[in-house]
């Protein structure tokens, strides 16, 4: 980032004489005092501290200048609300800097599209995306503010946890082209009903440019949510834009779409990663990228970690490894890619699902509702855990599933059983720890 302190302060509307500093440039600001290098700008937020208290240990880090809401004894831009003032500053940049701006929401697949769109925007755009998970009111701006400075395209993420989120976001960042990539079930918690979860992801529509592209599933769901005067393309079967011919492989998926000529092909498992591959693509075509490029860069993509990924066990089992998060939806399309997979010669097709947390009243039933996603004809053994698969193991042949309350027990049930022709799936909210197994099972 390049913006002088003048810049900065009339920007924010600071209400304090700062004059002293004015022409001094900014090139980095930070709200982690422990991430302060010399010559920054420090932003102190509210959270499960105030971030005041570490103003003495921002200056002796080398801060040059913090935002404050109340007078501090350093150089400080006053203002009522370091958050919105943050916020305000990220938007100015993005417009200084006219750097167009490429916004995916959705309930499943945002960072997934997102790094996928990246990959494809980099082979014709100096471009730069969201890191990890930054996705939220602090998250978002603070990767605006820390692109590179030769930045063309930015893939940014936005997530939700209230109604209003997301329109927020949207208004900061201006997209030319927004994407929601699913209304699916994660959030009833708080939500209540799908629909609310569809009225909040549509709020990605509210800073859309004009003439700017809202790219949707054609979900009924989101009809009512959807602007008059907007160009809106819909993905799904038969819809503006689709994926035909998928194949899966243990390690690929390939698929054609309805707008490119040949095939592609990308090196990760999951059939819900070729939708994601396609609005990537589709983001391509819209900007330029060719054909043959965009099928280059998803021939390369590689993931945030922990998302869907084969791992070998140490006894030479195959793992696929979905662990970081779980829904219904994304539990089902798991499941039918795993079950598409041959079995190793003489192995058993193994999986383990535990708890889908935050689904609020429904959960008992959208538990239960994984039971018609189950074809034991391909897979040989259920291993449950967690206090909600109880609904799904009322649903299966005693037989074919074993039910566990604990982490330890299960780790080593699968210790003892698991052969090296087996495969192993693992699918479980995060808070679930499936991921310790999968780490014991390659130690
Ligand atoms: P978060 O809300 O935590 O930021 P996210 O929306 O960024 O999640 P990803 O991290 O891309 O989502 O993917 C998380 C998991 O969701 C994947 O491991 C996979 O199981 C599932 N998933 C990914 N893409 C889709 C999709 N298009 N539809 C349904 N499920 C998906
Ligand atoms: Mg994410």
């Amino acid at each position: 980032m390049k913006l002088t302190l003048h810049e900065i302060a009339h920007i924010v509307g600071a209400t304090n004489n700062w004059s002293e500093l004015a022409d001094t440039e900014i090139h980095n600001i930070e709200f982690d005092s422990r991430k302060i290098q010399g010559g920054d700008l420090f932003l102190p937020l509210k959270g499960a501290r105030d971030g005041h208290e570490f103003i003495d240990t921002a200056f002796a880090q080398g801060a040059l200048a913090t935002f404050a809401e109340q007078e501090v004894a350093q150089p400080h831009l006053r203002v009522e609300d370091c958050l919105e003032a943050f916020q305000k500053l990220a938007q100015y940049y993005l417009e200084k800097t006219a750097v167009e701006v490429i916004a995916v929401t959705g309930s499943n697949g945002k960072t997934t599209t997102k790094d996928m769109i990246h990959a494809v925007l980099s082979e014709k755009y100096k471009t730069y995306k969201t890191q990890g998970n930054y996705n939220n009111e602090i998250g978002m701006p603070y990767t605006i503010l820390h692109m590179p400075d030769d930045t063309e395209k930015i893939v940014l993420e936005m997530g939700m946890d209230r109604l209003g989120d997301i329109d927020l976001l949207s208004k900061i960042a201006k997209p030319r082209i927004a994407i929601v990539t699913l209304i699916g079930e994660s959030h009833l918690e708080f939500f209540g009903t799908r629909d609310k979860i569809a009225e909040g992801k549509l709020g990605i529509k509210a800073g859309l440019r004009s003439g700017g592209e809202l790219i949707v599933p054609a979900d009924k769901i989101i009809n009512k949510y959807l602007p008059a005067d907007t160009k809106i393309t819909r993905f799904g079967p038969d819809e503006d834009i689709f994926v035909t011919q998928l194949i899966e492989h243990k390690n690929q998926l390939s698929f054609t779409t309805n707008f490119l000529d040949e095939e592609i092909t990308i090196p990760v498992p999951g059939k819900f990663n070729a939708t994601n591959a396609m609005l990537a693509a589709y983001v391509g075509t819209l900007l330029d990228v060719e054909e043959d490029d965009i099928r280059h860069a998803l021939s390369h993509v590689s993931l945030t970690r922990n998302r869907t990924e084969w791992k070998k066990a140490s006894n030479g089992a195959d793992i696929l490894s979905d662990v970081y998060n779980a829904n219904p939806t994304a539990m089902k399309l798991i499941l039918e890619t795993f079950q598409a997979i041959p079995k190793n010669e003489g192995g058993r097709k193994l999986t383990v699902l535990a708890d889908m947390l935050e689904l609020g009243d429904q959960a008992p039933e959208l538990h239960a509702s994984i039971a018609a996603a189950i074809d034991f004809s391909k897979m040989d053994h259920v291993y449950l855990y967690g206090d909600l698969m109880k609904y799904l193991l009322a649903e299966l042949p005693e037989d074919k599933v074993s039910y566990f309350g604990n982490l330890e027990q299960l780790t080593e049930e699968l210790q003892s059983t698991l052969q090296p022709q087996d495969q192993l799936l693992l699918k479980g909210s995060n808070s679930m720890k499936l991921g310790t197994i999968v780490e014991e099972l390659q130690n």
